[in-house]
């Protein structure tokens, strides 16, 4: 059997390295096939410290072709264009085509835009590697731009950031910005007075999916922090340099980053596959794709069924990687002939980053502030990257 696995990120990765061990572990040379645009596996988790330098580049990403070094797992490096279920293949940007016995989507998601006038084309996403290179990069030099210029007015335009969304994209890299400004500033020569940065949500929540109390806590940590927090504040419209607010309000800034949410892959759709309205591919308990017996999803491409009322899993990193886990046993049990189990999805809870000192969350549905929090989360990342770094020992 043939086993395609498109996308190297979370779920993706983690169901390839799982179901290689266990397809040598039983005596199986079925073939696994690991398909991504990159060469690298990114840690999405951390790379809004990139964009706020508060990590090396090199600290986010994982060549690839090292981590599958030791394993039996053919690497495929090429964008992904179709998916056509019928004849069982699926299409590369470049013209190749890789035939599929079984099919795993692991794409992970997009910036959404929301159908905001002008908000692809005037702000900087933050949902890549590159996303966050280039996001630095911008900041740089906007704060270059505004040492060079002695009118307070455009100073404190170019000095303003603006980010639109108020989840975990949003509040992390406000909360790591926060704590570069001081750096930047020294580095460039900027006017510190000038600073300002505005997170703007449009519920009456941040962080919505963590319930109140935590909500106002990550409130009250950004405050200090010198983060203006605009709850129930909704973008209408993004010009250059300017956010349209509802109400008639106008935000001028230098740099206006979108976390305003995502979305699935728009190939998906445009395969013929079942979305919901985000544009995820619907699953069923098995993970596998509605009315398709022969491909499965996971992670941040998939509406993943969660409760009766209709939720599905939410988008974190810590699912897609369990997802992942959960597909390599049921690719062997399709390897083997037997019934898989069905996805059960087990609530660990979140922790958010608010900078290098602060932390916010709920592991095991306990709220969890301050150091505490830090060191969880740090604990978290380490053991990820031990299991990583485990897959490049010899
Ligand atoms: C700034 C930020 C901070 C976050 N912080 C946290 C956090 O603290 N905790 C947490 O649990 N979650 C966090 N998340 C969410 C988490 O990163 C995602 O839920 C997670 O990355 C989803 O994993 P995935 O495997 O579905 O997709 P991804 O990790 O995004 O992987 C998808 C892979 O598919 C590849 N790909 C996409 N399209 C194509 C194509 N057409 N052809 C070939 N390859 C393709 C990509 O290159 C990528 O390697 C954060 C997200 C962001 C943006």
């Amino acid at each position: 059997m043939h086993i395609v696995i498109l996308g190297a990120g979370y779920a993706g990765l983690r169901a390839a390295l799982d179901l290689d061990r266990l397809l040598r572990e039983r005596g199986h040379s079925d073939q696994v096939t690991l398909v991504d645009q990159h060469s690298y596996h990114q840690l999405i988790q951390v790379i809004h410290r990139v964009a706020a330098a508060a990590m090396p580049p090199d600290a986010a990403i994982y060549d690839l072709k090292a981590l599958l070094h030791n394993h039996a797992i053919t690497f495929v490096q090429g964008a992904v264009r179709e998916i056509v279920p019928l004849q069982r293949i699926v299409c590369l940007d470049d013209g190749r085509t890789l035939s599929y016995n079984r099919l795993v989507i692991a794409l992970g998601a997009e910036t959404a835009y929301g159908n905001v006038p002008g908000a692809r084309e005037h702000t900087l996403p933050l949902h890549t590697y590159t996303h966050a290179l280039r996001l630095r990069d911008h900041l740089v030099a906007q704060f270059q731009a505004a040492a060079q210029t002695s009118d307070p007015r455009e100073q404190r335009i170019l000095l303003t950031t603006a980010i639109v969304g108020g989840g975990y994209t949003g509040c992390q890299f406000a909360g790591e910005l926060a704590e570069w400004v001081d750096d930047l500033c020294a580095q460039t020569g900027a006017p510190r007075r000038e600073v300002r940065i505005a997170l703007v949500e449009r519920t009456a929540l941040l962080l919505s999916q963590f319930g109140e109390w935590a909500t106002r806590t990550a409130e009250r940590i950004l405050d200090q922090q010198g983060v203006s927090v605009y709850l129930n504040t909704v973008v209408e419209a993004v010009e250059p340099g300017l956010l349209r607010i509802a109400g008639g309000r106008v935000l001028r800034a230098g740099t206006i980053v979108w976390a305003g949410g995502i979305q699935g892959p728009p190939l998906l759709r445009a395969s013929g596959l079942p979305v919901d309205a985000a544009g995820r591919v619907l699953v069923d308990r098995y993970l596998r794709v509605r009315d398709q017996a022969l491909i499965f999803a996971a992670g941040d491409c998939a509406a993943i069924p969660m409760r009766p009322d209709g939720a599905t899993v939410p988008a974190t990193a810590s699912f897609a990687m369990r997802q992942g886990e959960h597909l390599a046993e049921t690719l062997l049990a399709e390897v083997e002939g037997r019934p898989p189990r069905t996805y059960e999805p087990l609530v660990l809870g979140e922790l958010v980053s608010l900078g290098h000192n602060y932390a916010v969350g709920n592991p095991l549905g306990m709220p969890v502030i301050g150091y505490p929090a830090v060191l969880l989360k740090q604990g978290v990342e380490q053991y990820y990257r031990a299991m990583l770094e485990s897959s490049l020992a010899p």
